[in-house]
């Protein structure tokens, strides 16, 4: 029987040289696959008060619409800088080379709400991170973050959990 990450696809050197690319896509497109990785991303919050889910752009999105649909809430895109088209807050965070922006509309959620964070994949954190601080300033509640992919000896987890988020993933 096939795990989850048996699914994923590894391409060396892209989008960089010595980058070692984790590619989802071979497990979105599997029916088994895809829908192992949704039920078991929302498992160990299954039954907890989560009242939205937020993707992060863009696999974020693939995988977050199915659990907010799986959990019967509604899903916040958290997108990169210039695509939201109404009252939105900001948030940079660093890169390897430079920083980006994420953004979220004010009004995704009301304050107190308690919100589950997914991507595909953990690395430094600061993706995450810059999620996290956006629905912390709009007065949310962060449920925890899940992703399929962790990759711990980039100090993500550590990163996000000294934040006292509960962190998940499917595989190493
Ligand atoms: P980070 O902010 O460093 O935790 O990076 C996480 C984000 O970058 C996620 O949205 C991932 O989709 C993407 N990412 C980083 N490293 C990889 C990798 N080795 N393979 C696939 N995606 C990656």
């Amino acid at each position: 029987m096939k795990t989850i990450a048996d699914y994923i696809r590894t391409i060396p050197n892209f989008p960089h040289e010595g980058i070692m690319f984790r590619d989802v896509t071979t497990l979105f497109n599997d029916a088994r696959g895809f829908r192992m990785a949704v039920d078991t991303l929302l498992h160990p919050f299954a039954g907890r008060p989560i009242d939205r889910v937020a993707g992060l752009e863009a696999r974020g999105f693939i995988l977050g619409g199915a659990v907010a649909h799986q959990l019967g809430v509604g899903f916040i895109p958290v997108r990169k800088a210039g695509k939201l088209p109404h009252d939105r807050i900001s948030q940079d965070y660093t890169l390897e080379y430079g920083t980006a922006t994420v953004e979220l509309h004010t009004d995704s959620f009301e304050p107190g709400e308690s919100v589950l964070i997914v991507d595909d994949l953990l690395a430094t954190g600061g993706t995450a991170e810059a999620g996290i601080k956006l629905i912390e300033r709009l007065g949310g509640k962060v449920a925890g973050c899940a992703f399929v992919v962790d990759l711990p000896d980039l100090g993500g987890r550590a990163r996000l959990e000294a934040m006292g988020v509960e962190v998940h993933a499917l595989c190493s």
